[in-house]
């Protein structure tokens, strides 16, 4: 025989910690005389008595961390979640602005060709600054950006 119609009714007092003192004189004697019940009782035990120690030895975190965790978390995803369609935006317009610079200058070769060949005398320092604004821009924006 491997199982026993009483088993349930072991598990039960086993589990809501009935076992052994709180139980009916009738089920008492039936596990007394019952092999599967035995068994039962002794592997149900021990596997009570096992998860009531690593109960007692197991470090759980303060429910204010957990909140804290769990709100971090969701932060995080939130700011992933939401920078996603931003970064693809900046990828676009990045790719836009250099179409749009390639196509001007295109538009543009034959009047700057003509502009080269002979020089008004507004062009140097004008050419001066623009480079300068090139040099000097990316490196002011660089000391204001890096706190
Ligand atoms: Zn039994």
């Amino acid at each position: 025989m491997l199982q026993c119609p009483r088993e349930a009714d072991v598990l039960d007092a086993l589990a809501s910690a009935r076992w052994p003192d709180r139980v009916s004189t009738e089920l008492s004697q039936h596990v007394a005389s019952c092999a599967v019940c035995r068994d039962v009782v002794a592997v149900a035990a021990a596997m009570r008595e096992d998860h009531d120690a690593t109960w007692q030895e197991a470090n759980v975190p303060s429910s204010g961390q957990m909140w804290w965790r769990a709100e971090m978390r969701a932060r995080q995803e939130a700011i992933r979640d939401a920078s996603r369609p931003v970064t693809i935006a900046q990828g676009v317009a990045a790719l836009l602005a250099l179409v749009f610079v390639v196509a001007a200058g295109w538009f543009a070769w034959p009047t700057l060709q003509g502009l080269f060949a002979t020089p008004p005398p507004f062009l140097l320092p004008l050419a001066i600054g623009l480079l300068a604004a090139l040099v000097v821009t990316p490196v002011a924006l660089y000391f204001v950006l890096s706190d």
